[in-house]
């Protein structure tokens, strides 16, 4: 039988609501037999999820990277970089890591504020309560969502709160994907690129800018994302196959925040095999026996 794989999950680490250790119990129970846990700028839940690691469970370490492509013009485009088997002691990438994540912390003070001027009942103390490492939108949507202001999180990403160019969106600190993708590997990790056509969080890029990334050393497109139509996702199983980059797909779990349940969305024996052939970091975490 073929191994269950899903390569994209987030804990409590970051904007998930499953801490890392009931996390990789729960990818199990659901069935699987690799998880990549890659939360948003963070390796911070690596290790309990490592320690909780049920039998018959590999776990492949990663991360989430806040990224921008720049556009014509001074636009940019925001994008997510997964990054598996990394070093996470390389100096360099580490330090990115911690920059965009201190930045997160006064962006997400930014955007209370700005709720708190309009008399909305969100306060700082709630927030970071919420958020048990890598802060973001979804814990300040949660505390929106316990003041009764929008009814789920999903709710809150709108143009009225805080979706991508909504009133109280404040932008994040994010990392130039083509010095990320160099930064990545430099840690001997494998980039691949996050649900790349996702336009229901914002614009996205072309696939001039995905091919520019490819020739930058991206080792991937996750083509298999509940954020993808077919096709989209058709389309991008194309572009990896000229490209020669590995197609993956994941679940993007978050636990409560997201409606989208472990394993969701697998990737294929033969890519997790190319992703591990490319890494040089770090190596998968089996369970103690
Ligand atoms: P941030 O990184 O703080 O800008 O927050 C973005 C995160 O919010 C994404 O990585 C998703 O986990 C989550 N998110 C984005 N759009 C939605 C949505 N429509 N519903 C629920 N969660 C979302
Ligand atoms: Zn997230
Ligand atoms: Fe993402
Ligand atoms: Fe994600």
């Amino acid at each position: 039988m073929p191994r269950r794989i899903d390569l994209h999950t987030h804990s409590t680490a970051s904007d998930g609501t499953t801490p890392p250790g009931d996390l990789v119990v729960a990818a199990r129970a659901a069935g699987l037999d690799v998880v990549a846990l890659t939360d948003h700028d963070t390796t911070a839940g690596v290790a309990a999820a490592a320690a909780a690691l049920p039998a018959g469970l590999t776990l492949l370490p990663g991360a989430e990277i806040s990224c921008f492509s720049a556009g014509p013009g001074g636009t940019r485009i925001s994008l997510h970089l997964l990054a598996y088997l990394f070093d996470r002691a390389e100096p360099d990438f580490r330090a990115a890591r911690q920059k965009v994540r201190a930045h997160r912390v006064t962006r997400a003070e930014r955007m209370i504020e700005r709720l708190a001027a309009d008399g909305h009942a969100v306060t700082w103390e709630r927030v970071t309560q919420l958020a048990g490492g890598t802060i973001g939108r979804p814990h300040v949507a949660q505390a929106l969502v316990e003041q009764g202001l929008v009814p789920t999180v999903a709710d809150a990403f709108t143009r009225d709160w805080i979706g991508h160019g909504g009133h109280y969106y404040v932008p994040k600190l994010e990392l130039d994907v083509f010095a990320a993708i160099p930064l990545v590997r430099r840690a001997g990790g494998v980039p691949v690129f996050a649900h790349p056509k996702a336009v229901r969080r914002g614009p996205v890029v072309g696939d001039d800018v995905i091919a520019a990334m490819a020739r930058c050393g991206l080792a991937g497109l996750e083509v298999d994302h509940p954020d993808h139509d077919s096709p989209t996702r058709a389309h991008l199983r194309g572009l990896a196959a000229d490209l020669g980059l590995v197609v993956t797909g994941s679940s993007d779990f978050h636990g409560g925040n997201k409606p989208v349940g472990l394993g969701a969305e697998t990737t294929a024996e033969a890519a997790l095999e190319s992703i591990l052939a490319q890494a040089a970091g770090a190596v998968p975490v089996r369970p103690a026996s």
